[in-house]
């Protein structure tokens, strides 16, 4: 929980599959690894507002998320870090038994503010509550966060060697920012991890300042049932990365990515040849919400 970021211990990781098909390569960046509490991309899409919130002169920070959200729980120990206060909109009643991350939220010093599903849904209404915070939106979604998500490039080893790069998306900030990091050779694939959620083409593009969503590659039919769904097949799936390829995924995101980049690689949608880069993009919170032993990791 106390310990530092630390950007040294992001790596690659190559994948030897039996399904990669002829001279396809793949590796998967380990975000993850940046940090036990902070993995993952939340840091890089916090960065510039906190930055921004600096310069305002508010010293507290309030956001949005649910009981497992990766986002919360980084918004609190990256606020603490950065010497601000700050409070958390929590979708749902309080439970009577907090979640790990809300837990951890609550420890990093993040004022936690339960408020109704139906009250969740309207942000402005929650912002208005007379104090002087900066508000981030839930999971970082807007510019600040695709600028500082586009840092992520920073910290991919070789990284024009790569065709093809495959994240998950659930605000799409990140995808938006590797976009817009991208040489015009790469093709970035984001895997949906909501289901039907095809505004989010326009939401990316919103991102990137165009009004064209041509080019924008959001694949949809990877999301397992919904977000955070999490059928047996996945839990199975997850046992056997974690086996083959000492994995680690989570049932929000990163193991609906890897999933989906299997299936395009097998399918043919990334052709054969490819240098294919799986972003795992860290947040391991919601495994928290599995019963204990369910998963092996
Ligand atoms: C939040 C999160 C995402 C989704 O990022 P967006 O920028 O909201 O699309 C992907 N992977 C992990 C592990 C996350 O925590």
């Amino acid at each position: 929980m106390q310990s530092a970021i630390c950007f040294n211990n992001i790596d690659v990781q190559p994948v030897y599959a039996p399904w990669l098909t002829p001279g396809t390569t793949l590796n998967v960046l380990r975000l993850d690894k940046l940090h036990n509490v902070v993995s993952g991309n939340k840091w890089f899409k916090l960065k510039y507002y906190l930055a921004d919130a600096a310069k305002s002169g508010c010293t507290t920070i309030g956001t949005f998320g649910g009981a497992y959200s990766n986002h919360i729980v980084a918004a609190a120990f990256a606020c603490r870090q950065a010497g601000f206060k700050s409070v958390g909109i929590i979708r749902g009643e309080e439970p009577a038994v907090p979640s790990p991350t809300l837990q951890q939220a609550a420890a990093c010093g993040m004022q936690l503010r339960f408020v109704s599903r139906t009250a969740f849904k309207n942000k402005e209404a929650l912002q208005n509550t007379g104090e002087n915070i900066y508000w981030i939106n839930e999971g970082g979604y807007g510019h600040y966060g695709a600028m500082g998500a586009a840092e992520i490039w920073q910290h991919i080893p070789a990284a024009g060697s790569y065709t093809h790069i495959v994240c998950a998306v659930g605000t799409g900030t990140m995808l938006a920012g590797l976009i817009s990091g991208a040489a015009v050779n790469q093709e970035i694939i984001g895997i949906s991890v909501l289901k039907n959620n095809f505004s989010i083409l326009n939401e990316v593009a919103a991102l990137l300042h165009k009004t064209v969503t041509a080019g924008i590659n959001i694949q949809h039919g990877y999301h397992f049932g919904g977000y955070a769904k999490h059928p047996p097949a996945l839990i199975d799936y997850m046992r056997k990365v974690w086996h083959d390829y000492a994995l680690p995924t989570d049932i929000v995101y990163t193991a609906k990515a890897f999933y989906a980049t299997q299936q395009l690689i097998t399918g043919g949608s990334i052709p054969s040849g490819s240098k294919v880069l799986m972003v795992h993009s860290g947040g391991l919170q919601g495994n928290a919400s599995l019963q204990n032993g369910m998963l092996p990791f």
